[in-house]
């Protein structure tokens, strides 16, 4: 059913349907810009009804950087700082030595190193060559987005993914809501995103709008219907076909993927044997109470730093 033929610019939803671009008076008052986002979702569900897919857009997965200490790290120890949302993770000193100090209130994660100590049979070596490990010692270390201070040097990779952070859509609503955003190489994770309620984090493996909109949405969802651990039905379907309705409101066509949505909501239903297009219609007012409550944030936070009127 994919329409790959189809150029990728090119909307499956009817343009009748289609949202205005740039800011719209209707937004102003909040039943309109509820009607908006279900006619958004209506749109797509019937662009998927009948067929009218587009191809998934290929995942740009972030790298992993080559000049960080974390290179060298074990890969355990360096898939232990992805699992975290970490691409730069550093103990407490070795981010003091480049200029940056740890942010108040931020707890370190634990990587695992060799307890070493001299061996007995040597004592007194002055160049401390001959230890022994003993055992294994968990090493406490942050993640580059738990500090802040001098910016690193010539670290390109790095001043990218701070630029697709900084240039995410709505990263400020994500912020208001106390959410740490970080990105990661996703290399052996399994994983191009998550959302944790527990450490309060967003992070990405890929810089994919659809994937950031994605785990934004499961955030949203987890104020009235707080998450379960792991992949359930109704929480990935809220948060995929919530994701794209939520590109399509803001004029993002191409990466609201509604290929890639299509695909993951088939995959998620396959595993409960569902059916995918009365699994989001069953799930449709959540869907649109998580993307209002994105949108209402935004504009409420937009309306707080707007000048006061005369
Ligand atoms: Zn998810």
């Amino acid at each position: 059913m994919l329409n790959a033929s189809n150029p990728a610019s090119s909307s499956p939803l009817s343009t009748s349907l289609r949202p205005q671009e740039g800011p719209s008076p209707s937004l102003d008052h909040p039943e309109a810009k509820t009607d908006r986002v279900q006619a958004v979702a209506a749109a797509i569900l019937d662009a998927f009804r009948e067929g009218r897919i587009p191809a998934a857009l290929s995942l740009l997965f972030i790298r992993r950087r080559s000049n960080v200490p974390s290179a060298l790290w074990s890969w355990r120890n360096r898939l232990l700082a992805a699992l975290h949302g970490y691409g730069d993770a550093r103990g407490f000193r070795q981010w003091k030595q480049v200029g940056r100090h740890v942010r108040q209130g931020q707890k370190a994660f634990y990587i695992l190193g060799p307890r070493m100590v001299p061996n007995r049979h040597r004592p007194g070596d002055p160049e401390e060559e001959d230890r022994v490990m003993v055992g294994v010692v968990g090493i406490p270390v942050f993640g580059y987005e738990q500090t802040e201070g001098a910016p690193l040097a010539d670290d390109p990779e790095a001043a990218a993914d701070a630029a697709f952070l900084a240039a995410l859509p709505f990263a400020e609503v994500a912020r208001a809501w106390g959410l740490t955003l970080s990105a990661y190489p996703p290399d052996g994770t399994g994983k191009a995103g998550f959302f944790s309620p527990d450490r309060a984090a967003i992070g990405l493996g890929v810089r994919n709008l659809s994937t950031w909109a994605h785990e934004l949405i499961h955030a949203a969802d987890h104020q009235r219907n707080p998450l379960l651990p792991g992949q359930h039905l109704d929480q990935e379907v809220v948060a995929q076909f919530g994701a794209s309705v939520l590109l399509e409101c803001v004029g993002e066509h191409q990466e609201s993927d509604l290929g890639r949505s299509w695909s993951y909501i088939n995959e998620v239903c396959a595993s409960t044997q569902s059916d995918p297009l009365a699994t989001i219609d069953l799930f449709l007012e959540r869907v649109i109470a998580a993307v209002s409550l994105v949108l209402d944030t935004a504009e409420a936070l937009q309306a707080a730093h707007l000048p006061a009127e005369p």
